[in-house]
């Protein structure tokens, strides 16, 4: 009679137990997503290009409208990094003192941590593109999961949090970025797709002239530093877009144009939103219309 009344409190309190295992747990899987991921251990490398201009939060910009006199454009990389194609694009923007932007995939910048710090510490930014860069409807759960594990890598790796994303294809619908602008990320898509992610009929002299006549004051140019074998030739060596971008960063050094990264261009649009601009028009973050289908980004 003695132990009757303990078995019920012994039952009771593995009961116990075990919830506030299940809560811990829970919050340690939910804080793996949010603010625990982010507590301030992490190296800090890379310059200031983690802030978003209070105009661009949650927008989703194309191109960014500048004065005709100021020839600053936005090159960036997709999908990367990956050896074959990032390396090589690195030791070019060094070359010629280019800063660029990245737009990464979670699982790449996993695998290749090097890289990353290489890239943050050549002052070049870094953005989001997702973990697994899918294509298709995402549920809520995996839209986030997508988003911010990537967001997690990036920083564990560079200790910055980024606020820039680039989904998939420049795909608008599909929840990603509807999640994105909910965190306020601002998204970025681009007004200039350099066509590098074409594999059969299409030169590097194409490939130089699809960006030459297409550019602009305040343009965002597509290219791609990632998703491998397509963008590598069987027959050449060097991969088409490290034989184009000394090509197009030459011409349009010559042209007058200067490099900036995405965060820089959106300054610059800030500096220059009170002088009144070449056509007139005072605003222009192009707005959220969806693109055509498109194998690009
Ligand atoms: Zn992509």
């Amino acid at each position: 009679m003695k132990y009757s009344g303990r078995k019920p409190f012994k039952v009771h309190a593995w009961g116990i137990g075990l919830l506030i295992l299940g809560g811990i747990l829970a919050v340690l899987w939910l804080s793996s997503l949010t603010a625990l991921a982010y507590l301030p251990i992490r190296p800090l490398v890379g310059g200031e290009g983690y802030v978003i201009p209070p105009m661009a939060r949650g927008q989703i910009i194309r191109q960014v409208e500048l004065p005709d006199s100021e020839k600053a454009i936005a090159l960036t990389f997709d999908d990367g990094p990956t050896p074959q194609l990032t390396a090589p694009i690195l030791d070019i923007l060094q070359t010629y003192h280019v800063p660029a932007t990245f737009f990464w995939v979670g699982q790449n910048v996993q695998r290749f941590p090097a890289l990353v710090e290489k890239a943050a510490r050549a002052g070049h930014t870094l953005g989001n593109h997702t973990w697994h860069h899918p294509t298709g409807l995402l549920t809520p759960f995996r839209a986030t999961q997508e988003v911010e594990s990537t967001r997690r890598v990036i920083y564990q790796t560079i200790g910055r949090k980024t606020p820039w994303f680039r989904p998939p294809f420049g795909h608008l619908h599909n929840g990603l970025v509807s999640y994105a602008r909910s965190q306020n990320d601002t998204i970025i898509l681009w007004s200039v797709d350099s066509e590098d992610w074409r594999v059969k009929n299409f030169s590097v002299a194409q490939m130089v002239e699809q960006v030459l006549s297409n550019i602009k004051p305040g343009a965002i140019v597509l290219f791609h530093d990632g998703r491998g074998s397509r963008l590598l030739s069987p027959t050449q060596n060097l991969p088409p877009i490290v034989q184009a971008l000394p090509l197009i960063l030459e011409a349009l050094h010559q042209q007058g144009y200067h490099f900036v990264t995405v965060p820089q261009l959106l300054q610059l649009r800030e500096q220059t939103t009170s002088r009144p601009s070449a056509s007139g028009t005072s605003t222009l973050f192009l707005p959220p219309t969806s693109p055509a289908p498109h194998p690009g980004g």
